[in-house]
């Protein structure tokens, strides 16, 4: 298993106001924050990022993302820099699962255009770029529980080839608590998406938003200001599952990353303080 492996790459180029500072997991599926002090404009792969007054800019890598990748930039003397990088291959696992309601492996045509509004009402949560600066805080484990699935697995419904998983579960009973893993805002709430069930979306600031589904309750009320332990749902079996289980994801925008490439060991129920 990857865990936690870290980067810091730290080069001087032409000067030190151009000083780059690259932390994170330069690997598929990885969160990479970066620094650029006297930076005007920083690029990656010829996409405008989103840049904060100190340099700051944050980006990620989906599941199958390329392995080259070129960040560009201008400084504030006018002058362009490019910096190619590769990132980390990886390898993913093989999932069957059985026994999932035919409806959820293919579902009937009526509830077509209910899915596809639940997919765009999350995609837009997920579009917006805030100036919250969450992410660079730790972030701990949100739930106790067996982990039963990982980012980027190949799944397999009922013997049918399905897209690939996502998130991180974290298998529990019903009911059992889930606390926040980071500071940020929620930006959506819903107690009944026919894939997900009960649904919250946290914002963490530039495009870093994390995502509960399957929840059998959602308490964190929508646009309340989220602190590191904080009770905001509980475990659940709704929507397409097997089993009672937290799916737990991250995302850049709509580039799904894995939240346990990004997670400390230390629950973060040992931050409540309620
Ligand atoms: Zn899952």
């Amino acid at each position: 298993m990857i865990k936690n492996i870290l980067f810091l790459i730290a080069l001087l180029i032409n000067s030190p106001v151009n000083a780059l500072e690259l932390k994170g997991n330069l690997i598929q599926g990885g969160m990479v924050i970066g620094q650029l002090p006297k930076a005007k404009l920083v690029y990656l792969n010829g996409q405008k990022l989103k840049l904060g007054n100190s340099g700051l800019f944050v980006f990620g890598f989906g599941r199958d993302a390329k392995l080259d990748h070129v960040l560009s930039w201008k400084d504030n003397t006018g002058t362009h820099h490019t910096k190619p990088f590769l990132i980390t291959k990886r390898d993913y696992k093989i999932d069957k699962i059985e026994g999932i309601a035919k409806k959820y492996v293919s579902p009937p045509k009526s509830v077509l255009k209910r899915t596809k509004a639940e997919a765009k009402a999350v995609r837009e949560a997920r579009n917006k770029l805030s100036d919250r600066v969450d992410f660079l805080e730790p972030v701990y484990r949100p739930a106790q529980g067996r982990i039963s699935g990982v980012y980027g697995s190949q799944r397999y419904f009922n013997g049918t080839p399905k897209r690939p998983h996502f998130g991180l579960d974290i298998a529990n009973k019903t009911g059992t608590q889930i606390f926040s893993p980071l500071p940020g805002k929620v930006i959506f709430s819903n107690p009944d998406l026919y894939y997900s069930g009960g649904t919250l979306i946290i914002d963490h600031g530039y495009g870093i938003t994390s995502t509960y589904i399957h929840l059998s309750k959602v308490t964190a009320k929508l646009g309340q200001e989220i602190k590191t332990g904080d009770k905001i749902a509980k475990i659940g079996a709704t929507g397409r599952v097997t089993g009672p289980h937290l799916d737990w994801r991250l995302n850049w925008k709509q580039v799904r990353l894995d939240p346990e490439l990004v997670m400390q060991r230390i629950p973060a129920s040992n931050f409540t303080n309620k």
